[in-house]
């Protein structure tokens, strides 16, 4: 059973992953977030240098906030989708498109601000079906549009998917759905059958919990 340990930085979690080689880190959280993973490192005697790769799920600022600081701290390597690597670089938020109109109000209350961070330029850009063998993980990273055009997940052979927003436990963090920002729902759907198809069993969520394969396969059928 690989080790998991979730970290919150922000309104987002982060995932540290304890592989044959140290660490993966799945995501950089909120802006100004590097202090907290710091802590948390220390408790758990954990060296910063050993984090080797930190995957991005998507470029959104919640999720990438403190990587510039974070990749400084640990010397890891950057992985992103090649269709957000220019968002990344730029330091931009990819465009956020709510799903309904009451979340299109909620997010006009987000100030500017939160969707600009510092650039960041990836050492290792993918598209699909990339193996984390060489990290001393026996995990894919796979493509998962719809959240983003350039999602992706994380799944490891025990069934562990990490799938950053492509479903959301926001606002209610106990009940998981569909994401309240989606550059497709239609995507979006079939991203969750890819999952499936993958054999996720557990999806470990960026907002919100976790839920199971089962769950998921429900709330296909319902929409
Ligand atoms: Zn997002």
């Amino acid at each position: 059973m690989n080790e998991i340990m979730k970290i919150r930085l922000g309104v987002a979690s982060s995932f540290l992953i304890k592989s044959d080689k140290g660490y993966i880190l799945v995501d950089a959280g909120l802006k100004k977030k590097e202090k907290k993973l710091i802590r948390f490192l220390k408790n758990k005697k954990i060296n910063p240098k050993d984090i080797k790769l930190i995957v991005i799920t998507h470029v959104h600022g919640d999720h990438v906030g403190s990587l510039k600081a974070i990749k400084e701290i640990t010397k890891a390597k950057v992985l992103v989708h090649q269709e957000e690597k220019e968002f990344l670089m730029k330091g931009k938020s990819h465009p956020v498109k709510p799903t309904s109109k009451f979340y299109e109000k909620i997010s006009s209350f987000m100030p500017e601000k939160s969707h600009q961070f510092d650039g960041v330029e990836a050492d290792i850009i993918v598209e699909d079906n990339y193996s984390l063998y060489d990290f001393g993980l026996k995990a894919k990273i796979i493509h998962t549009p719809g959240h983003t055009k350039g999602s992706i997940s994380l799944i490891d052979e025990q069934g562990n998917a990490f799938i950053g927003d492509i479903a959301m436990g926001f606002p209610m963090n106990f009940s998981a759905g569909l994401p309240i920002i989606a550059d497709s729902l239609d995507e979006v759907k079939k991203s969750w059958e890819r999952i499936l198809k993958e054999g996720a069993k557990i999806l470990h969520l960026s907002h919100g919990g976790i839920i199971s394969s089962n769950a998921l396969k429900k709330l296909l059928e319902k929409k």
